[in-house]
């Protein structure tokens, strides 16, 4: 935690995390919820520290607080962050948010005030909504309605609202510091008394009751404030992709029984261009299969010499390469090899720890079973070996 004052930042984010998250059926707060392999609150605070924002207030409820600050130490994030605590509404916790801006970021001329349980936005959003605060005063994210929205007074329409006026807002919301720190002051004054509604749950009608115009910013349909159950199961098929991959190589005499890289005792051992590693082969298949990255004969093909007898660990650890620059993660692999003989039981673990260590993955992440085919078919005579992977990844 940052306690000194940050000189010369501009652009600062103000992330609320202080809500109890009760909707969610969750027992702990859904910022600290995993979503894929990190936490709600790491992809959020990762889009920001990816964008033109130059330092953090993250606004934390008190029982939450240890957790949390556990957590962000354990983070890379480039730019300063420092916590302070929420207050029991979300207008509590935006003022004092905005009071601790005023004294970590003296400098501070734009503010973008975010929903710390809105981990899907993305920095290009951020930035737009930044841009639009410095030209007009503030960037506020929204997207159109797709549903007709109705008024309703017990189970009975009274009213139809026209859709082409109506957006749904998001965070962030992103105003010039001192009009929305003038605006919340006023309303801890005067509003709150007035209106009898000490809550406000959008700034940008804060800012709106201040006297200023707010300014819509085109949002994104993924950006959704993780609220219910079913939200915790959307953002994972929007970015979650599937892959399987599939192999098969003869046995033969006099060549050794490599696999996931691990060299198995055995009379026979697998015929191929490369070392017939078969079930790294599924493996990269699987990997490149759910990253869109067609297939390994066409990454690495067998008529070029360069691959005779490779290492098939070797070209696993290409394959990832292809798949981090385009920002892919491994979530999980699910892989069975299919063999009549040697008895695989007694080798899983080495193989599993094998791979574990080249993935750079837990081995929780990664399952082999083995199976026979009975006596029947080609793997059934042991003529070969076959494998099938299933591969999660994640973006
Ligand atoms: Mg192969």
């Amino acid at each position: 935690m940052h306690i000194s004052a940050h000189k010369n930042l501009k652009n600062i984010a103000i992330i609320l995390c202080a809500g109890s998250g009760n909707r969610t059926g969750l027992l702990h707060n859904k910022i600290l919820h995993m979503v894929g392999h990190i936490t709600v609150l790491e992809h959020t605070l990762s889009a920001f520290d990816q964008s033109n924002i130059d330092g953090f207030v993250v606004v934390t409820s008190i029982q939450d607080q240890t957790a949390i600050t556990s957590l962000l130490s354990t983070l890379q994030i480039k730019k300063p962050l420092s916590i302070t605590t929420g207050g029991k509404a979300r207008t509590d916790s935006v003022i004092n948010g905005l009071n601790h801006t005023a004294k970590i970021y003296p400098d501070c001329s734009i503010v973008a005030i975010h929903d710390g349980a809105r981990p899907y936005v993305q920095p290009q959003l951020i930035n737009d909504t930044i841009e639009s605060a410095k030209k007009y005063g503030s960037g506020i994210l929204a997207v159109p309605a797709i549903d007709t929205i109705k008024q309703v007074d017990s189970d009975n329409i009274i009213g139809t609202l026209d859709r082409e006026m109506l957006y749904h807002i998001q965070t962030p919301q992103s105003f010039r510091f001192d009009e929305i720190f003038s605006a919340y002051n006023k309303c801890v004054s005067v509003w709150a008394n007035a209106l009898g509604r000490p809550n406000f749950t959008d700034d940008s009608e804060v800012y709106q009751l201040a006297g200023y115009t707010p300014k819509i910013v085109l949002g994104d349909y993924n950006n959704i404030k993780l609220t219910t159950p079913n939200d915790f199961l959307k953002p994972a098929s929007i970015n979650s992709f599937i892959g399987v991959g599939f192999d098969v190589h003869q046995l033969v005499e006099n060549r050794p029984l490599i696999l996931g890289g691990v060299t198995i005792p055995f009379s026979k051992g697998l015929l191929g261009h490369s070392d017939a590693d078969v079930l790294t082969h599924a493996i990269m298949d699987a990997i490149l299969s759910a990253s869109n990255l067609s297939d390994i004969g066409t990454h690495f093909p067998d008529t070029d010499p360069n691959y005779k007898n490779a290492n098939s660990i070797e070209l696993l650890k290409k394959v990832l390469e292809k798949i981090s620059a385009l920002d892919f993660k491994i979530h999980n692999i699910s892989a069975v090899i299919m063999a009549e003989k040697p008895k695989l039981a007694p080798h899983i673990s080495a193989i599993i720890n094998s791979l574990a260590s080249v993935l750079s993955i837990s081995t929780t992440q990664i399952s082999i079973s083995a199976t026979t085919h009975e006596g029947l078919g080609i793997i059934g005579e042991g003529k070969g070996i076959a494998s099938s992977v299933s591969c999660l990844l994640v973006k």
